[in-house]
């Protein structure tokens, strides 16, 4: 106990909730398999970023989480990363139609970064990655989603239009990510979002990113989310 709390420390991690998981010290230890930790490799992550150390252990177990740490932090590979594993471990829904990861992203920029990273882990596995968001055809978007994938990455205002236009069901979406959740308030999405929150069914796993937690996203994760760690990287939060 007094050697996870001193690790948390010189990471400058911070942890809320009840029975956080011990924050890991390599990509090893978070029991991937042998296909992900090639992929992990391929990329030169050679250990997880401090953000990624605490994330990863309490999304894989199943956990909710709220994670608050600046840009650059390695937000991105601490929730594509459970993400893989979340959906190779539902092969039931292999049958069923629609996303099973849903990101919603405040921008489209942000959206395609999101889309290229979770592409490099999700290639091995046949996973399918789709993104929407503003300045596309929305046509083409529709045809896109309705070909089919297990995730999709999406600014907020768009993915209703899609959900709108029926491109794509929430059935069995079960892995919501909230990524820059302070900037998607920032830029007016509280409503999107939470349209899109009450469209995904309640047993899902719910993550919440921000740089900074001001009291309407306190609100919103209060909400959304259920029992979830929350984890503070550095000086902010
Ligand atoms: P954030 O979302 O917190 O702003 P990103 O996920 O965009 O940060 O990551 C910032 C950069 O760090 C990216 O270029 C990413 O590829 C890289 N990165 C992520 N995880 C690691 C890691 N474990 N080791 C080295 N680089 C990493
Ligand atoms: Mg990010």
């Amino acid at each position: 106990e007094q050697d996870v709390a001193e690790y948390r420390k010189s990471l400058a991690i911070r942890v809320a909730g009840f029975d956080v998981p011990r924050p890991i010290k390599t990509f090893a230890e978070a029991g991937f398999s042998a296909e992900l930790m090639k992929a992990i490799a391929k990329q030169a992550y050679e250990k997880p970023t401090p953000i990624q150390c605490q994330s990863l252990p309490v999304v894989l177990s199943g956990r909710d989480i709220i994670g608050i740490a600046k840009t650059g932090s390695g937000k991105t590979a601490a929730f594509v990363l459970p993400m893989i594993v979340h959906i190779m471990d539902q092969p039931e829904l292999a049958k069923e139609e629609g996303p099973i990861g849903v990101v919603c992203a405040p921008t489209r920029e942000l959206a395609h970064q999101i889309y290229l990273e979770s592409k490099k882990f999700a290639k091995a596995y046949g996973i399918r990655v789709s993104a929407v968001y503003g300045g596309m055809s929305k046509l083409e978007q529709f045809k896109e989603l309705k070909s089919g994938c297990e995730i999709v990455i999406a600014t907020p205002g768009r993915l209703i239009d899609m959900l709108k236009m029926k491109a794509l069901t929430m059935s069995r979406a079960t892995y919501l990510v909230l990524d820059e959740a302070d900037r998607m308030f920032d830029l007016g999405f509280e409503p999107q979002i939470r349209s899109i929150v009450g469209q995904i069914r309640p047993d899902r796993q719910t993550l919440l990113f921000s740089a900074t937690m001001p009291r309407k996203i306190e609100k919103l994760a209060r909400e959304t989310l259920t029992d979830p760690v929350r984890v503070t990287v550095g000086e902010i939060g």
